[in-house]
């Protein structure tokens, strides 16, 4: 076998458990397709230590703190395949080369996929957003809205009421509330808005107003938006492992237990892939948690 481990993605949950792998003398090779799910993101918010810090900036430090452990060997590429051997796994590059190694660790994050409406994509992951947590401060106490038809909007725009005083909820048409969510909304001092919503207006990245189908606007300079997670790749289906059930957020998960074990023996998944809460503080959490059980498996 040529590795100990083979980690397959460098965001926040390959790179921490590259380092715990490293630290404990195994073999490691990261292959990272550098594609992290929050690239575009100017800071990343609520990571205690590095609140606010480029997103880039902690990835280049967690890789430059892994060049201190010599088992441990981060390279750029894409693994486009995989198969389950008698021991271990063997793994295919999109470089045309192959790696073989007795653990694989699936750490590939999701795609994030938003509503379509023009304009998202200048300003995703900075003020257009799905996580409030992640991004509400920058836009705190300034004129925000909820784009969601769907029975969140009433939940998420009461939310985001923690960052602002001035929240709409835009239901893009006429509103499909639950029962009781008219009078919550009330209370909270959220106003629905039901025309349709055509695109957005200010200077990329930042928001202005939202713009109507009838060509008025409401001011607004934060945009919440419901997003659906995917696995990036078929990577996990063709190495056996099952994916659990769908839940609101995210379609296709990884199943994995509290070791994060997926159901393929040898094979663990940690990250946004596992369909645990998606931040870069779990992230870390799980990809070390995952990298620890791996070091007790292998010996
Ligand atoms: C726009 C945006 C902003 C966000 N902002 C915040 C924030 O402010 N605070 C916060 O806590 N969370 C934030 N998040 C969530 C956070 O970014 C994720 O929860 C976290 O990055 C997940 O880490 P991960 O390691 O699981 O996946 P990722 O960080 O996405 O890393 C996965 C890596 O695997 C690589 N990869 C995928 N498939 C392959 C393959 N087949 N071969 C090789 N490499 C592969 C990818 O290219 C990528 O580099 C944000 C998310 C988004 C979308």
């Amino acid at each position: 076998m040529d590795w100990d481990c083979i980690v397959v993605g460098g965001g926040a949950a390959g790179l921490s458990a590259a380092l715990v792998l490293g630290r404990a003398r195994r073999r490691t090779l990261v292959v990272d397709a550098e594609d992290q799910s929050n690239h575009v993101a100017e800071g990343i918010g609520g990571l205690l230590g590095h609140d606010g810090r480029p997103p880039a900036e902690l990835y280049a430090a967690g890789r430059a703190e892994l060049a201190a452990y010599p088992s441990v060997t981060v390279r750029a590429g894409e693994v486009i395949g995989g198969e389950r051997r008698e021991e271990g796994f063997a793994l295919s590059l999109a470089d045309g080369s192959g790696e073989t190694a007795r653990r694989v660790l699936l750490a590939t994050g999701m795609d994030y996929r938003y509503p379509s409406l023009p304009g998202i994509a200048e300003r995703w992951g900075r003020s257009v957003f799905h996580c409030p947590f992640c991004h509400g401060w920058e836009v705190r106490e300034r004129p925000l809205a909820v784009l969601d038809s769907g029975e969140t909007g009433a939940r998420r725009a009461v939310l985001l009421r923690a960052w602002s005083d001035d929240v709409t909820v835009l239901t893009d048409g006429p509103a499909e509330l639950e029962a009781g969510d008219a009078e919550r909304l009330a209370a909270a001092g959220v106003t629905i808005e039901e025309r349709p919503v055509a695109g957005l207006r200010g200077p990329e990245p930042s928001l202005t107003a939202v713009v109507f189908a009838d060509g008025t606007e409401l001011a607004c300079n934060g945009l919440l938006v419901p997003v659906t997670l995917y696995q990036r790749s078929a990577l996990a289906e063709q190495l056996g492992a099952a994916a659990a059930a769908p839940g609101p957020v995210v379609a296709d998960a990884i199943e994995v237990d509290a070791m994060l074990q997926t159901t393929v023996p040898s094979l663990s998944a940690a990250g946004d892939v596992s369909g645990q809460m998606p931040s870069v503080a779990n992230a870390i959490a799980a990809g070390s948690t995952a990298a620890a059980m791996i070091v007790h498996g292998l010996m």
